[in-house]
């Protein structure tokens, strides 16, 4: 059995005050939630103040991105080994704004995904078309590139660790859902991928989670679809009402 888990990816938004008063109304959000994870990615720099307040709850938290070499004369770049320093047990990577806004390649994105490993971290990686490679009749080619990727030749323990993220770029940030039956299309066929890739057992516990314009309104309909294990919330997340709306959701699915 999958557990949901859902995940605030509050990206470049938050204040040092404006994170404080959202960490601090999290634990809460968690009571009788024995199906659901829920994880936070706070800007780096703010990892100090999230250990300090979820530091023994059951939320985790971790980075948005990470660099792709383990240290050295990389000015600006953060660390995995720094996200560990914060108790961190995750990291975001291959977000759609990392590939179309930084450039970040699929080689680029897989040495990030090999050190979050080494490293022990979990990453959520993220693939998903554009719209104009969906209108083409590509998502399936361009999601499974981006999946074979990120995961072809990692040793299967390390694949057993992983959590995918579907991220159409058409929808995130934008207001614009995938439809449910659009985004379970694209889960199935991430699962298939993985079975005949890997193993029907690895398939089977694989979490597969929806980004893209995930809110209170649309939450309950992505979540009920088999193949869709939770959501990657961009704006949302920055609503505690909002957010917990999606986490009950998710514990009521
Ligand atoms: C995201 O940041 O991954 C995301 C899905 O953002 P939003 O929910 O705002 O579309």
């Amino acid at each position: 059995m999958r557990k949901f888990l859902i995940a605030g990816n509050w990206k470049m938004h938050t204040t040092a005050i404006e994170a404080e008063a959202l960490l601090k109304a999290l634990p809460e959000q968690l009571q009788d939630a024995p199906n659901v994870d829920v994880a936070v990615f706070p800007p780096s720099v703010y990892l100090d103040l999230t250990k300090r307040i979820l530091g023994g709850s059951k939320i985790f938290w971790g980075g948005q991105n990470i660099a792709s070499e383990p240290k050295g004369a990389f000015t600006g770049e953060i660390s995995s080994i720094m996200l560990l320093d914060f108790d961190s047990t995750m990291v975001i990577l291959g977000h759609s704004e990392r590939r179309h806004v930084f450039g970040e390649s699929d080689e680029l994105i897989r040495k990030k995904i090999d050190l979050a490993l080494d490293g022990g971290l979990i990453p959520i990686i993220c693939v998903g078309e554009t719209l104009e490679q969906r209108e083409a009749g590509n998502t399936e080619t361009v999601v499974l590139g981006q999946l074979q990727a990120a995961l072809t030749g990692l040793n299967t323990d390390f694949v057993n660790k992983v959590v995918l993220a579907y991220e159409p770029v058409w929808a995130i940030g934008t207001g614009k859902t995938a439809t449910p039956e659009q985004a379970q299309d694209v889960h199935r066929s991430i699962r298939n991928w993985i079975e005949k890739h890997f193993d029907k057992h690895m398939a089977d516990s694989m979490r597969i989670v929806y980004g893209g314009s995930v809110k209170p309104a649309n939450a309950k309909g992505l979540l009920s679809k088999p193949d869709i294990d939770g959501a990657l919330v961009g704006g949302a997340s920055l609503k505690i009402n909002d957010f917990s709306e999606i986490i009950k959701a998710a514990k009521a699915s």
